[in-house]
């Protein structure tokens, strides 16, 4: 039987358990004992079929390494992550390059992404050659079928890289990684690089491309604007940690932890008229190197209590399918 037909179809796409990636520090003294950053400390969460999860903080707070340990492309320290129902840390070298098709990474940058001296053919046929899949017409083929779908003349499969604007190199790293069919997409970032205009372009082309051929989605922004069309349920994460996570409506109309609503409060409001109270972030993420006690928030937090210093807050269920870590909650 093959591996996919193995899961229940009720079972999450992905399911993610106590994710930890931990990198050690360089010694600075012979005697010194070895000293570890955690990067992402304990991450839990799951994604079904056709949906979008946002996971949304501040730079270095630990959501690309996430991403990326997700994929195997940086290798875990502990915890558990299930991919149709199996541990991908468990998966056979057969298995592990299946996993691979069925799972891709779109990236911030799609300039640097993108190898300049390769036409857009074979960027976007590179994966189907890798796989060893179809001869080179049928490459071509699949590859002028896909750029239509993002939304790009089959013509251009000829050009390079630099002929293109921002949002169409963006759409042109689509395209490659649709080539595969996969199920899974993890975007990190993939409209931070470009114009407001053009994010909203990408993004409904995503959310088009998502209805289509039933992708789910990871959506890793800094931003929690950006994600707001997008997410079924949002994640908010603080210094290695999920501290909120939540259907998406919630996160925006109900946000509970001090964190999701100082990120809520950063964002424009379009109309003048509107009055808003708004707790804008103080000072700068802290360094995972030396993160405070307790709740990591706490250096920031308005709301800071003694206890917050003293013990890390439990996540709790708020609302149904409503989670936040907050002391006060
Ligand atoms: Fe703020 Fe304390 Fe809640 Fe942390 S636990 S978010 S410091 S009130």
């Amino acid at each position: 039987m093959p591996a996919s037909a193995e899961h229940k179809k009720s079972d999450p796409l992905l399911e993610v358990k106590g994710l930890v990636k931990s990198f050690s520090l360089k010694k600075t003294g012979f005697f010194q004992p070895p000293r570890f950053v955690f990067a992402v400390s304990g991450v839990s969460f799951s994604l079904d079929r056709g949906e979008t999860l946002g996971l949304v903080g501040e730079s270095g707070c630990g959501k690309t390494t996430t991403g990326r340990a997700i994929l195997r492309l940086i290798e875990p320290t502990s915890g558990e992550i299930n991919f149709e129902g199996q541990n991908v840390a468990r998966f056979s070298e057969h298995r592990l390059k299946q996993f691979r098709r069925n799972a891709q990474m779109i990236f911030q940058d799609p300039f640097a992404s993108l190898n300049p001296r390769m036409t857009v053919e074979d960027i976007v046929g590179e994966p189907l050659q890798v796989h060893g899949i179809g001869a080179r017409n049928e490459r071509a083929e699949r590859v002028a079928a896909v750029l239509e779908k993002v939304g790009l003349e089959p013509d251009y499969m000829r050009r390079f890289p630099h002929e293109f604007s921002g949002g169409q190199r963006q759409r042109i790293g689509i395209a490659r990684v649709l080539t595969l069919n996969p199920a899974l997409i993890i975007a990190d970032e993939p409209v931070s690089a470009l114009d407001v205009s053009i994010q909203a372009q990408i993004i409904n082309l995503m959310v088009r491309l998502q209805d289509e051929l039933e992708l789910s989605y990871l959506f890793i922004s800094h931003d929690l604007a950006v994600v707001e069309h997008i997410s079924t349920r949002v994640a908010i994460m603080y210094l290695g940690k999920i501290v909120e996570i939540a259907p998406a409506d919630n996160i925006y109309h109900h946000p509970q932890h001090p964190y999701t609503r100082s990120l809520l409060s950063a964002i424009p409001i379009p109309d003048p008229r509107k009055k808003i109270t708004r707790t804008l972030l103080q000072g700068d993420l802290p360094s995972a190197v030396d993160p405070p006690s307790g709740c990591a928030f706490r250096t920031r937090c308005p709301r800071a209590q003694k206890i917050c210093a003293e013990q890390t807050p439990e996540m709790k269920e708020m609302e149904p399918g409503h989670f936040a870590a907050c002391h006060l909650l």
